[in-house]
C-alpha cells in the first residue's frame, strides 16, 4: 500500500493506480478489465472513475464491440485532460508533439535546424512557449530528447555537432523541462510499450547518424552515476582505430548509422547533414548496408557477452538495417558470442515503435512525474473552471510524422 494509511491517502493512491493502468495499456482496456487487474471493488472503481472524470483526467467511451448486455465503458484521456509536450531533437531537425494519457501522439510541429545550439533550440523554445500559452493548464510538462549525453538535468554534448556543455533549458527558455538522451528515452518507451515489455534485462540500441545503446533492467534504462549511461556507441567494439568526435578512439558508433553509410560510399558525412543521401544508401547499397549490419552484429555480441540480456531491440535506422541485412548481422554476431551464449542467444528484433521511441520516452518521463498523488494535487489546484483552449475530441487523432492534426 506504499504507506497509504488514511482513507484519503488510499483514495489518492488508487486514483494514481487507475490512471497509470489506463496510461500503460494505451487506454485500450475496459473499466471492468481494469477493475479486475487492479483488484478493486466494482463500487470503488465507479467512484474513482466518476471523480477522475469530474477532474477532467479521464473520459469514458463505450467499447467499440461488446457482448450483448450492458455496454462496456473504456476509460481514456479526457478531451481537456493533461498533455505531455514531447520533443525529439535530432542532429538535423526537431519534432514537437502533444501526448495524451494513454500515449496517443499528435505532432504539432516538425522543423529542420542548422545544427547550432541557438539555431536548433531558439525556434524550438519559441514553438513550445506558444503551445504552452495556447494549451494553458493542460500542459503537464515538457520532455526533450537529444542525440547526446545529458548531464546535470540539462547540459548536453553532441560531439558530431560540436556541442559542448550546452545548457538546453536556458536556450529553450523553459523552467523545468525534463531533458534526456534519445537512446535512453527510446529504451524507456521500448520497455513500456514495445518489445522490452516484461523483460528483466534487455539491451536497446538506437541508430540515427550514429549509434547509442543502453542496458534496460526491470524496465529502467541504466543512466549511470551522472545520467550519461546510454553510451555503448562509444566503446571500441569493432577493432577500428578511427578517432571519434567524442574524443575516444575506435568507437563502435563510427561504424554504424547514417554517417557510416555515407562514409562507406565516399559521400560527405558528419555535422548532422546528409539524412536523405544516407536513406538512399540504406535503400540501395547492399554492400554499405551489410558492412553496417556486420559492425552492429559484432558490437551486439560483445555486449551480450558482458550483460546476458534476454532481448536486444533496435530503433531508428536499426529497424531497417535489421530488415535488410539480418543475415549479415547474425553472421557477424555469432562468432563473437562466448560458447556458453551460443545455444540460446537473445532474440534480436526491430522496434515496433520505429522512430517514435525517443518522443514516447520523453512523454513517459513527463507522465511519470505527473501520475503521482502530488502531480494530481497540482492538477486540481491549477485547474480553472474554463480551459483556455478546449479542442473537441474529434480533433485529437492518431498521427504520423507528417500528421499535423492540431490539438
Ligand atoms: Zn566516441
Amino acid at each position: 500500500m506504499n504507506g497509504a494509511t488514511t482513507s484519503g491517502e488510499l483514495r489518492a493512491h488508487n486514483r494514481v493506480r487507475l490512471l497509470r493502468a489506463v496510461h500503460d495499456c494505451g487506454a485500450a482496456r475496459t473499466r471492468s478489465q481494469l477493475t479486475r487487474d487492479l483488484r478493486l471493488a466494482r463500487g470503488t472503481a465507479s467512484v474513482l472513475v466518476a471523480g477522475l472524470s469530474e477532474d477532467e483526467l479521464l473520459h469514458e467511451e463505450p467499447a467499440p464491440e461488446h457482448a450483448r448486455g450492458r455496454p462496456t465503458q473504456v476509460p481514456g484521456p479526457h478531451p481537456r485532460g493533461p498533455l505531455a509536450l514531447a520533443v525529439d531533437v535530432r542532429e538535423d531537425a526537431w519534432e514537437l508533439a502533444a501526448c495524451e494519457l494513454g500515449g496517443r501522439v499528435t505532432v504539432l510541429d516538425v522543423r529542420p535546424h542548422d545544427g547550432t545550439p541557438q539555431g536548433a533550440l531558439g525556434p524550438l523554445g519559441e514553438a513550445v512557449a506558444a503551445h504552452e500559452q495556447r494549451l494553458g493548464h493542460r500542459v503537464a510538462g515538457v520532455g526533450v530528447a537529444l542525440a547526446g549525453p545529458v548531464r546535470h538535468g540539462g547540459l548536453v554534448d553532441i560531439p558530431h555537432l560540436g556541442w559542448r556543455s550546452v545548457n538546453v533549458p536556458a536556450l529553450l527558455g523553459l523552467d523545468m523541462p525534463i531533458v534526456g538522451n534519445d537512446t535512453a528515452f527510446a529504451a524507456l518507451a521500448e520497455a513500456r510499450r514495445g518489445r522490452l515489455q516484461g523483460i528483466q534485462v534487455g539491451l536497446h540500441l538506437h541508430v540515427d547518424f550514429d549509434l547509442g545503446g543502453v542496458l534496460v533492467v526491470d524496465g529502467r534504462p541504466l543512466g549511470g552515476a551522472s545520467g550519461t549511461g546510454a553510451e555503448f556507441g562509444h566503446m571500441p567494439l569493432t577493432g577500428s582505430d578511427r578517432p571519434c568526435p567524442c574524443g575516444a578512439i575506435g568507437c563502435w558508433s563510427m561504424d554504424v548509422g547514417a554517417n557510416a553509410l555515407l562514409r562507406h560510399v565516399g559521400l560527405a558525412h558528419g555535422g548532422g547533414r546528409g539524412r536523405e543521401q544516407a536513406e538512399h544508401v540504406l535503400a540501395t547499397s547492399e554492400e554499405a548496408v551489410a558492412a553496417n549490419a556486420a559492425a552492429l552484429g559484432r558490437g551486439i555480441a560483445a555486449l551480450v557477452n558482458a550483460h546476458d540480456p534476454e532481448a536486444v531491440t533496435l530503433s531508428g535506422h536499426g529497424v531497417e538495417l535489421y530488415e535488410r541485412a539480418a543475415a549479415a548481422l547474425h553472421r557477424a554476431c555469432e562468432p563473437g558470442l562466448m560458447a556458453i551464449r551460443r545455444d540460446q542467444p537473445p532474440r534480436i528484433e526491430g522496434s515496433a515503435l520505429g522512430w517514435r521511441g525517443a518522443l514516447l520516452g520523453a512523454m513517459e518521463s513527463i507522465f511519470d512525474a505527473f501520475l503521482t498523488p502530488e502531480g494530481l494535487d497540482r492538477w486540481r489546484e491549477s485547474h480553472p473552471d474554463q480551459g483556455r483552449d478546449t479542442p473537441e475530441r474529434q480533433n485529437v487523432t492518431h498521427s504520423t510524422l507528417k500528421g499535423q492534426n492540431p490539438i
